[in-house]
């Protein structure tokens, strides 16, 4: 039986610092997806750094190289560790569109599930609940509003020290949730399996008990 727990849910909704918390209550590793798709891009940005959009011949170059997760969050690409914040802007710009090519897709979740196959886990990303973990004890889909989604965003950049414009991010979390869910390879839907939480609210706890609970009850019901 498995007892790995999925969150999904768009950018910005909450997902990362929930599923944190819900995996220190419950002593299950950690694993944020988004980080291995964003160690690509970076990747990618700095062997290219004055691409405004994804070039395709450009791409293949990256695809030669995988990318690995250590626990604690550390990702490494091609072997080595990346210069660039995996939270950078540009990053951002350009994560989605190489999300969507099925090469990068299979090379991440070989290493999602690689993980999965020799821990209990909390995973968080977009398609973890319908293709990486697809038998996970409890599926949890996380909204929250836009704008909210955004503040928070900004908020985060603030605190690494880069003043953000929130009408541009507004913009991009718009754009990343349109490819995000639009694209041909595993995109972000919510099916009957997931438990929809909004998160729209700035306190998590409730969030984060209602999962806990919600684990606990399908634990005992299952073993
Ligand atoms: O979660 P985060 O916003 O850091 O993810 C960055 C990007 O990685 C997303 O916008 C999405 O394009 C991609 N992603 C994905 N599938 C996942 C996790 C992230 O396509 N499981």
């Amino acid at each position: 039986m498995t007892r790995d727990i999925a969150i999904d849910g768009p950018s910005g909704s909450g997902k990362t610092s929930v599923g944190l918390h819900v995996s220190k209550r419950l002593g299950l590793m950690f694993i944020d997806s988004g980080l291995l798709y964003r160690a690509f891009t970076a990747g990618y940005v700095e062997k290219f750094p004055d691409d405004q959009c994804l070039r395709d011949d450009h791409l293949s170059t990256i695809l030669e190289s995988s990318v690995a997760y250590e626990s604690g969050g550390i990702v490494r690409f091609g072997g080595k560790m990346l210069t660039l914040s995996l939270h950078d802007l540009r990053i951002d710009l350009l994560v989605s569109p190489i999300s969507a090519v099925p090469r990068v897709r299979a090379s991440v979740n070989r290493e999602l599930r690689r993980i999965a196959a020799v821990h209990d886990v909390v995973m968080v990303g977009r398609d973890i609940g319908t293709t990486v973990l697809p038998e996970a004890l409890l599926k949890v889909f996380i909204t929250a509003d836009p704008q909210v989604r955004a503040r928070r965003r900004v908020a985060q950049l603030e605190r690494q020290g880069v003043t953000a414009d929130f009408a541009a991010v507004l913009v991009n979390i718009h754009e990343r949730d349109a490819i995000d869910s639009s694209r041909e390879d595993s995109p972000l839907r919510c099916t009957d399996e997931y438990v929809i939480v909004d998160n729209s609210a700035d306190g998590s706890e409730g969030v984060v008990q209602r999962i806990v609970s919600e684990y606990g009850r399908r634990l005992s019901h299952a073993v």
